[in-house]
């Protein structure tokens, strides 16, 4: 029996389930209820709130997240063999935990909500920056989700809060921070897993910021795609089928920059200027 919720030990259920991790479905699962309580913390304060979790698994943060106060759970998972695990936990949180079996990256879990809910989840490493883009890249905006609370490898977490100057400073850091706020608030060890992955993972919140004001996503892409796809040129260089040193100019940019030394302000102003010449 486990001190959190009197349901048996994650191990215990792996072990009862059969269910050997899978490289394929990118799992590597957490028993540590603490740990899991730790990461369901970040999201804040669950009391009333709706949470939607990408990939339970054998169910140890979806546990913590009911624990923890959530209203309600909608958990989609992958792997139809996690099912009888969730069912149980389903049956212990009566009405809380609603488990759709599928893909996260082709279901809409939207008609699953009345309001915008927390998504919390330790993400498969071979979909969670697919999964995150589209969420940043929600239509409309404000998005239908409330905050992301996710776990990346400690690499990708990086990258998206990276800030102007640093290495990691590419697309994604400039799509996460146009879109709202980020934070990355914790490492987690390889040896947590089972089995350990090879790299360290890190937790990540991020805030939904409001409208961003007149530029399209898909201007903004063309700008970042271009000027990180040869950072270490010039921008005047690699900006250059976008108009190059003209619309550097314009925008009041210095034409000799790399795109690593552009703020997320700067790559708004060229494409404001690129989409009204
Ligand atoms: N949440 C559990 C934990 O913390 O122990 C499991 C995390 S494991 C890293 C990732 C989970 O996502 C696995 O249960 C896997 O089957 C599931 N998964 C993988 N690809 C998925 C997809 N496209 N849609 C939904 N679930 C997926």
């Amino acid at each position: 029996m486990s001190a959190i919720d009197g349901l048996p030990p994650l191990a215990q259920v792996v072990r009862a389930h059969d269910l050997a991790p899978t490289k394929a479905l990118g799992q590597n699962f957490l028993f540590d209820l603490n740990l899991t309580a730790r990461i369901a913390r970040a999201a804040g304060d669950l009391t009333g709130h709706d949470v939607l979790e990408v990939g339970p698994g054998p169910g140890g943060l979806t546990r913590a997240l009911l624990a923890g106060g959530a209203r309600r759970v909608v958990a989609i998972e992958r792997d139809a063999r996690c099912l009888p695990a969730l069912a149980e936990i389903a049956a212990h949180y009566p009405g809380r935990l609603e488990v759709v079996a599928g893909d996260a990256l082709t279901l809409d879990p939207r008609a699953h909500f009345d309001t915008p809910p927390k998504i919390v989840a330790n993400l498969p490493y071979n979909v969670g920056t697919e999964l995150l883009i589209g969420w940043l890249t929600a239509d409309p905006w404000p998005p239908w989700w409330h905050s992301l609370t996710l776990m990346f490898q400690r690499e990708v977490a990086e990258r998206i809060v990276a800030g102007p100057g640093s290495k990691a400073y590419g697309r994604l850091s400039v799509l996460a921070n146009w879109r709202g706020t980020s934070a990355l608030l914790f490492d987690i060890p390889p040896q947590a897993f089972v089995p350990p992955p090879k790299v360290v993972s890190s937790v990540v919140r991020l805030e939904p910021g409001p409208a961003p004001d007149g530029v399209s996503l898909g201007t903004l892409e063309r700008i970042t795609v271009a000027a990180f796809g040869q950072r270490r040129k010039m921008l005047r260089r690699a900006l250059a089928p976008l108009g190059g040193e003209a619309l550097l100019e314009r925008a009041g940019i210095d034409p000799t920059k790399r795109a690593e030394t552009v703020d997320i302000d700067g790559f708004l102003t060229l494409a404001r200027h690129l989409e009204a010449p």
